[in-house]
């Protein structure tokens, strides 16, 4: 079965490709639909915004279309970046902007709690929607370590494996994080609801 994911973010689409195809999809993202319009992320929650890319996107396509939205929240920081992650430094979206200017704002801080959040939304053409999250806790660490992975992952630590999300291979991190947690969850639903 074809699924769509509604993302440009190569990050994204590895680890959901992954994690899809062993399960049977044949996995596209709009990295191979150039000309797909981008959705506004105008939501205040991860879970509205991802509806709002996976609905837009499925209508546009008229086939079924996973959206991810996600981020960081780090709790000394009253939860930001939150849904704002990706543009954290700027509309520019650079991951290493992002990281230096986390580092910055948390210099001097003890308290370095943080999770990941993923929300996934599975929509239809008809705009019927299937939406589930994945938590990972973990703490920031003091400078960037390990080259995998892709956003904050190298400033994140899982607490359980002393390794930040970068220094975990792509399988490794599908286990334990946030975006692997969610797909679990759909992926008991996802069945029965592509069939109704
Ligand atoms: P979105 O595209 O609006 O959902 O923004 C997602 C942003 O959250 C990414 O650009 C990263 O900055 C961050 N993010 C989400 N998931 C991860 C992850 O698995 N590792 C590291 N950063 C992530």
């Amino acid at each position: 079965m074809k699924l769509i994911i509604a993302t440009h973010n190569p990050g994204k689409v590895k680890e959901l490709e992954g994690m899809l195809t062993p399960l049977g999809f044949e996995v596209e993202s709009l990295l191979d639909y150039p000309d797909a319009p981008e959705t506004e992320e105008t939501g205040t929650t991860f879970e509205e915004n991802a509806a709002l890319k996976a609905t837009e996107a499925a209508a546009y396509f008229g086939h079924a279309v996973l959206a991810d939205d996600s981020g960081l929240e780090v709790d000394a920081l009253d939860g930001a970046p939150g849904v704002y992650s990706a543009r954290f430094a700027g509309p520019e979206k650079s991951d290493e902007a992002n990281n230096a200017l986390l580092l910055e704002k948390l210099n001097g801080e003890t308290n370095r709690t943080a999770r990941f959040v993923c929300a996934l939304c599975l929509a239809k053409p008809s705009g019927e929607t299937l939406t589930v999250r994945g938590t990972i806790e973990g703490t920031i660490g003091y400078s960037p370590q390990g080259e995998n992975g892709f956003g904050y992952d190298p400033l994140f630590i899982v607490p359980s494996l002393h390794k930040t999300a970068a220094e975990l291979e792509r399988d490794e991190k599908a286990v334990v994080s946030h975006r692997g947690q969610a797909l679990r969850k759909l992926e008991a639903e996802i069945i029965p609801f592509m069939k109704g």
